[in-house]
């Protein structure tokens, strides 16, 4: 069952008091309506009524998909992230996937590589060795958000973002996926328990612990 409460927003542009329902959680297998208004943004989403500005509206926030045994948590405080990492770990559902994401972004990417049937950990290797082999030319270009993305006809690619708009897209094939999944598979059994903070940063960290294991 989803859980909501009553909240005032301020619009950022005329400054009107509006009516905002926030959601604290989401269950995809009983609300699936509300998860499709998560992966869409929607459900953030709020409207002034005088002005017609819309608006993204950020509060801590938990996607629950029962049938996928995926566990989202959407938290905006760095300082809680570390918290919150080490609480859940602690709890261990057996045989769920936990995840902290910081933005709803980065929350709509993850259930996409979930319902894809990914293993986040190799698309964030994937999309690192990608960014970084490219790091100065995505730098100057300004590119400063990778999203994955899950494309209609099966495929899987890379958007680099720039500002707001799009710069490249660039592929990201099974092969490749594969790869990565055969390659780091043994480090994923060793991770820590608290290790939910799987992004981009941390698919660097992997990336570089077995570049330089190799080397040595
Ligand atoms: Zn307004």
């Amino acid at each position: 069952m989803a859980i909501s409460n009553k909240a005032v927003v301020k619009c950022s542009k005329c400054g009107e008091s509006i009516d905002f329902e926030v959601f604290r959680s989401v269950n995809a297998h009983t609300d699936p309506e509300l998860a499709a208004k998560v992966k869409s943004r929607e459900l953030f989403k709020c409207k002034c009524p005088k002005c017609g500005n819309e608006s993204y509206v950020n509060y801590d926030f938990l996607y629950n998909d029962p049938d996928k045994r995926i566990m989202i948590y959407m938290i905006f405080e760095e300082n809680k992230l570390k918290d919150i990492c080490k609480l859940l770990s602690s709890k261990e559902i057996p045989g769920y996937t936990m995840r902290v994401v910081g933005s709803q972004q980065s929350l709509v990417e993850k259930i996409m590589m979930f319902e894809s049937g990914l293993d986040d950990r190799s698309v964030e290797i994937g999309k690192s060795v990608m960014y970084y082999n490219n790091y100065k030319l995505f730098k100057e270009a300004g590119v400063s958000q990778i999203r994955f993305n899950h494309r209609e006809d099966g495929s899987n690619e890379f958007l680099m973002i720039a500002g707001s708009k799009l710069f490249a897209r660039v592929g990201f094939p099974k092969k490749e996926y594969d790869k990565i999944s055969s390659l780091y598979g043994d480090r994923y059994l060793a991770l820590a328990k608290d290790d939910i903070a799987i992004d981009l940063a941390w698919g660097k960290e992997m990336y570089d612990s077995v570049v330089k294991n190799g080397r040595e």
